[in-house]
């Protein structure tokens, strides 16, 4: 039997349910009594008001969302939503909401109590990232709450299935991941595992699965389980493993074994490692103090123990030593001890925590290493070159004994001590070419360069540089030696054989320079002769005949002046065995030769002058002897002078002791570098391009010879095509 409206009403006062008709916008239309605790009931009759002004905000979404659902075939859904009220805060109500007559019936009970414990599962779930599953095995229905399509990344609205929820697995695993649910419903046993996923959106996740059986009858009926997201555990824990596996890795890697030692016990703990490296037995946590001592070298015994000693009493919590250990064979190892010292309150070390470490190896490679080195030095040092070796940069890596004394020495640094670039030190001759060779060198090319330089004590030397790259195992040039060989022996030699070459190609010219002057002024003056006496013999006119004869006198003074010339070069000895000193007049003597030759000078057109010193200088001398060495300069100056003429001085006032004669022309010149050569018997200068003048070659070699013998010297000053000055200075006592 229906209610009577008067029931119905009194039903609908009395109820604890929440009644409400709504619009379907939400605009509240009617309510009961038990509402005014959602909102002020007297507001909503003056204004008209919407529901949603009343529920959280979050819930908004949800009651637009259900209403929107309902239509006149889906007249009925239930959702909760919570009001926040102004005296008893957030209210949580479950409703019932009919769609009738285009209006919504709306019917809801408080379940706030259980909101809240559900709200706070949602919280642990999200904070945890935990998700709650069930299967029921019977259906095979599989339930996930949110907090499991939140793991997997997957849209909550996914309908969920055990082979969906088995696919986030790899494929490798998914077979065992579904036996241990079936093992679970057979056995009854609950189960957990940890193992990867990968999500909707392609993220690696690891998760901790665990899963529960609910038994009714001795039968599987539920199984209740949990899925957290482990991954951040995981990989520290993965991280913890690799860092642990490292530090394994590491001590087996140096050879090492640890020690914990309290020293006020005397208790020594020694790892697994430790002992197997030294042999001692494996069983045995501590090792006697004594039992260790023996294991150490005799020779090292007192040396390790005061450094211990030393070790416990200084400053800090270091602890070092280093001896020799007898392992398990009997062979005697080297070891460093590196610890870390705990102190009590006092500043006493009470506990040490260490490392001991097999250094065997390392110590043999270093006395490899410096046995090699010293071998590499002795063959440097002992090389006949000076050998420096300099990395890329320049500088210097190694060096022989003596470059290194000279570097020393000359720039006050020791290169095997302090860092240097070679650059710095080097001969001041190399520097102009170091860079561009140890740039070649640098590039892979062997380069050779020979260096004259002067040495410290003013001799050439002579060096042959050698630029040398060498390579590391990876092909790249690491180094360069440089090496400098004296090659001044060498160069000396060829430097003599070149010049006897030259001597003997100047001996033969001479040789020929001889013959043809000879032949040529003996045979010019007699070929004169013989033609003269021819015509003398036919002439019969006396002033033809004069002519004839004064030709034949001129030829007669030449081939006797040859002649003489030739006799006094080789009979110079008996000269100066047999020299007539006496004072004579300078400028008497002087005006003789003057005289001599002014004929041959007017008859070339020349000037020809004669300047005496008015002090008339009175010199002590063998005059014959002066006269002969003038003549021949004064006969040079006419026969090598074309135009302008010739000037002869005596001159006394620029010394006390010596008087010049001068002989100054302005003919043809000598060339620079023959001015040294004309002074040697037989050198005519004029050769070298061909024969325009008379002579032999060795009148000033004679003159010179013999001004020498008077205590004199013989001066030349020549520019070649304006004029030669020769200057006699003479002592005026022999
Ligand atoms: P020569 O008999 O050839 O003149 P000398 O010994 O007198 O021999 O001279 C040697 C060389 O010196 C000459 O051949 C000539 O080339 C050069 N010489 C000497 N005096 C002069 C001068 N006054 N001017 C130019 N050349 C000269």
């Amino acid at each position: 039997m229906p209610f009577t409206a008067e029931q119905f009403g009194i039903l609908a006062e009395k109820t604890l349910h929440f009644l409400l008709i709504l619009k379907k916008n939400g605009r509240i239309v009617a309510f009961n009594n038990r509402c005014e605790i959602l909102f002020p009931t007297n507001e909503i009759e003056k204004k008209a008001k919407y529901i949603t002004d009343y529920i959280i905000d979050d819930d908004v979404k949800i009651f637009n969302q259900s209403i929107s659902t309902l239509t006149h075939q889906n007249s009925i859904v239930s959702e909760s939503f919570s009001f926040a009220t102004e005296n008893l805060g957030v209210l949580a109500l479950k409703f019932n909401l009919t769609f009738h007559n285009d209006l919504i019936y709306a019917a809801g009970i408080d379940t706030t109590e259980e909101y809240k414990e559900h709200r706070a599962l949602m919280t642990i779930s999200k904070l945890t990232k935990t998700g709650a599953w069930y299967f029921d095995p019977k259906n095979d229905e599989m339930y996930w709450s949110k907090g499991c399509y939140h793991i997997k990344d997957l849209d909550p609205n996914t309908i969920m299935t055990r082979a969906l929820g088995a696919s986030f697995y790899s494929k490798e695993t998914r077979a065992r991941i579904e036996s241990y649910l079936d093992n679970l419903v057979k056995t009854k046993k609950p189960y957990q595992y940890t193992e990867k996923i990968v999500t909707q959106k392609g993220n690696e996740k690891w998760v901790k699965v665990v899963a529960h059986p609910v038994i009714y009858k001795n039968e599987v009926i539920y199984v209740n389980g949990t899925i957290a997201d482990v991954t951040d555990r995981h990989n520290y824990i993965e991280k913890l493993k690799y860092n642990e596996e490292t530090k394994n890795l590491a001590l087996k890697g140096i050879q090492s074994g640890l020690f914990d030692h309290h020293i006020e016990k005397n208790e020594v703990f020694y790892s697994v490692d430790f002992k197997k490296m030294l042999g001692l037995p494996l069983d045995h946590d501590f090792v006697p103090e004594e039992t260790f001592r023996e294991m150490i070298h005799p020779d090292d015994v007192d040396g390790a123990i005061e450094t211990h000693i030393h070790n416990l009493e200084k400053e800090g919590n270091q602890y070092f030593n280093q001896y020799r250990l007898r392992d398990k064979a009997g062979e005697y190892h080297y070891y460093e001890v590196h610890g870390f010292r705990r102190k009590n309150n006092s500043g006493e070390t009470v506990r040490m925590i260490g490392n001991l470490i097999d250094v065997d190896q390392r110590i043999a490679n270093e006395k490899t290493i410096i046995e090699s080195k010293n071998r590499l030095q002795a063959i440097v040092n002992n090389g006949f070159a000076y050998t420096v070796l300099l990395d890329p940069k320049g500088q210097i890596l190694m060096t022989d004994e003596k470059s290194l004394k000279i570097i020393k020495r000359d720039f006050n640094v020791d290169p095997t001590k302090n860092s240097c670039l070679f650059i710095d030190v080097m001969p001041l001759n190399f520097k102009n070419t170091f860079a561009h060779e140890f740039n070649e060198a640098l590039k892979g090319h062997t380069v050779k360069k020979e260096i004259e330089r002067i040495t410290n004590n003013g001799n050439t030397q002579w060096l042959e540089s050698k630029y040398i790259p060498i390579y590391s195992q990876e092909k790249k040039i690491n180094s360069v030696l440089v090496s400098f060989h004296d090659i001044t022996e060498q160069k000396l030699a060829e430097i003599a054989i070149k010049q006897s070459h030259l001597k003997e190609q100047e001996l033969n010219t001479l040789k020929s320079n001889i013959l043809s002057n000879f032949s040529h002024e003996i045979r010019t003056p007699l070929n004169g002769i013989m033609t003269v006496s021819k015509l003398l013999l036919d002439e019969k006119e006396p002033k033809e005949i004069k002519k004839l004869l004064a030709y034949l006198e001129e030829s007669k003074d030449r081939l006797l002046e040859t002649i003489d010339n030739l006799s006094n070069f080789s009979d110079l000895e008996a000269i100066k065995s047999n020299l007539n000193i006496r004072k004579v007049d300078t400028n008497y003597t002087v005006e003789t030769s003057y005289r001599q030759y002014k004929h041959l000078a007017e008859a070339k057109n020349l000037k020809y002058d004669l300047e005496l010193d008015d002090s008339c200088p009175q010199i002590t001398i063998d005059e014959e002897l002066l006269k002969a060495a003038l003549n021949n300069i004064v006969h040079n100056g006419v026969k090598y002078t074309n135009k302008g003429g010739i000037i002869i001085r005596v001159n006394s006032e620029k010394s006390k002791n010596n008087v010049y004669i001068s002989v100054k022309d302005t003919g043809i010149g000598i060339e620079k570098e023959n001015l040294k050569k004309i002074f040697d018997p037989f050198m005519q200068e004029s050769i070298g391009i061909n024969r325009r003048y008379e002579g032999t070659g060795i009148g000033l070699s004679l003159s010179k010879r013999y001004i020498e013998i008077l205590g004199g010297k013989i001066k030349v000053k020549s520019k070649i095509g304006k004029g030669t000055e020769f200057i006699i200075i003479i002592p005026k006592c022999l």
